[in-house]
């Protein structure tokens, strides 16, 4: 018998619990995508992360065909989509691996159901997170909001990442689909092509940077500080399309021969990504809406589009944070450290509301993560879990002189550094830190 594994952001074969369930269970996969951005809420994919899709879905398809099978890709709407594709195949089951965005939540729990009802036998898998957002709770039965005692309590529930290899051969594909490039076509003009220079989006590309990063584990702890150092292992992406499962990566960080205060440290890291997706599971409205809700009374400036402006195109005159914007535009990535540092400014020294900066960072991502992403600016604003406090305001200059010493970072992304075409700084910071004080003492609560 046939059964449908859906790919959705598990874009691999290695170590698929979907895929492997399909095999174990004695089907014959039939690999499917479908393409369905209006199901995605309010958070359909930006372009950047379209950008790295349809160049991971050709690598999947590539591998696909390597075993002698491949990628069939249709149009959604999904339940449609899947039911045809099932009837077309014959095939009796669907597997697919969990997602956690809440309109995917909501979508693919009502998607069960009725594929159950008409007669096909659906099951989901975890393929994307240690642990699952419902495995821990704190004593009272909450969910976690502070990251060291939800770290605990995930890693104490963990069991040891069993890990599977991709199958060597898989069985040929009957039916058609649409072309990869008709349903996300290549942007033009073709603004994406600096990208690939830093990625090679798909499976391969990830065991190239998982490998690549094994020999810089030692030095984590102090080079992932460091914006000019590639200190840091450049998964992100990889991990938001699964392209390598977080089991394979946490079993080779974990028994890679570092020190172990520095696999530690990154695997500390991989935690902060659990927290993230529980939270996220947890408290669905906070993609749009503070989690402290003593925020909800916080005064934003009203949108200044000229200052909006300045921060999105790397002008804001304020060095570090426009060497952060420019990487951004041009990589797809940016630092986390100056991610940190662009958001603190957006948010406190601009005081613009971080739902702007989290839908520029949606759109211009290659790692864009709602889950991620979601946690990173509510963090950066004061108003999420284990937040850093809103009074505490990142100084950029002493920022940069302290992580960017000799002003490497600074000084490949902002080359006009120095020169009367760098613009003067948009805001006063001192200035503006006091007012970002003022707003948040007038907050009450
Ligand atoms: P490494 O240091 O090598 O870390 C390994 C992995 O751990 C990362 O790939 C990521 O999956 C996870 N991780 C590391 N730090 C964090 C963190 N603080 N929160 C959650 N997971 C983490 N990360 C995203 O993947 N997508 C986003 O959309 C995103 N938006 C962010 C927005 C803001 C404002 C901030 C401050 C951070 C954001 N991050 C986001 C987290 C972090 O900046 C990136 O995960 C990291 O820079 C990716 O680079 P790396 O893979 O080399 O990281």
């Amino acid at each position: 018998p046939h059964a449908l594994v859906w790919f959705r952001d598990d874009l691999r074969l290695d170590d698929q619990p979907a895929l492997q369930a399909a095999i174990a269970q004695g089907y014959a996969p039939v690999p499917v995508y479908v393409h369905a951005p209006e199901e995605e809420g309010d958070w359909t994919p930006g372009a950047a992360s379209d950008a790295w899709r349809r160049r991971s879905l050709a690598a999947l398809d590539a591998s696909l065909r390597a075993r002698g099978s491949r990628l069939v890709c249709v149009r959604g709407p999904t339940q449609a989509a899947l039911e045809r594709l099932a009837r077309d195949t014959q095939a009796e089951a669907v597997f697919w691996t969990r997602r956690y965005e809440p309109a995917i939540e909501q979508r693919d729990t009502a998607l069960k159901w009725t594929l159950r009802q008409s007669g096909l036998f659906a099951q989901s898998h975890n393929g994307a997170l240690l642990i699952e957002p419902w495995d821990v709770a704190t004593k009272a039965g909450d969910p976690y909001k502070v990251f060291t005692p939800f770290w605990k309590a995930a890693a104490a529930v963990m069991r040891t990442p069993r890990t599977f290899d991709a199958p060597a051969r898989l069985p040929p594909v009957t039916i058609d689909g649409e072309s990869i490039d008709a349903l996300l076509p290549s942007p033009t003009p073709t603004w994406d092509r600096p990208f690939w220079t830093h990625w090679t989006p798909g499976e391969d590309g990830a065991r190239a940077a998982l490998q690549a990063f094994v020999s810089k584990v030692a030095d984590y702890p102090e080079a992932r500080d460091l914006p000019a150092i590639d200190g840091t292992s450049s998964l992100s992406p990889h991990l938001h399309f699964g392209e390598v499962s977080i089991q394979r990566v946490y079993a080779t960080i974990a028994q890679c021969d570092a020190p172990k205060e520095a696999r530690i440290a990154y695997l500390r890291q991989l935690f902060w990504r659990e927290f993230a997706h529980h939270l996220l599971h947890h408290f669905p409205r906070t993609t749009d809406h503070n989690l402290d809700p003593r925020f909800d009374a916080f005064e934003w400036a009203p949108i200044d589009d000229a200052q909006l402006n300045a921060w999105k195109s790397g002008r804001t005159g304020i060095p570090i944070v426009d060497a952060g914007m420019r990487q951004l535009w041009q990589t797809g990535w940016m630092h986390n450290r100056v991610r940190m540092l662009v958001a603190s400014l957006l948010t406190k020294h601009m005081r613009t509301h971080w739902i702007e900066g989290a839908r520029w960072f949606w759109d211009t991502l290659v790692d864009a993560d709602l889950a991620n992403n979601t946690l990173g600016w509510q963090w950066v604003a004061g108003t999420g879990a284990d937040a850093a406090p809103y009074f505490r305001i990142f100084n950029p200059l002493l920022q940069a002189r302290r992580f960017d010493p000799d002003g490497a970072y600074v000084r490949r992304w902002v080359p006009e550094l120095g020169t009367k075409d760098y613009p003067v700084p948009i805001v006063d910071l001192a200035v503006a830190r006091e007012a970002a004080l003022a707003a948040y003492s007038r907050r009450g609560g």
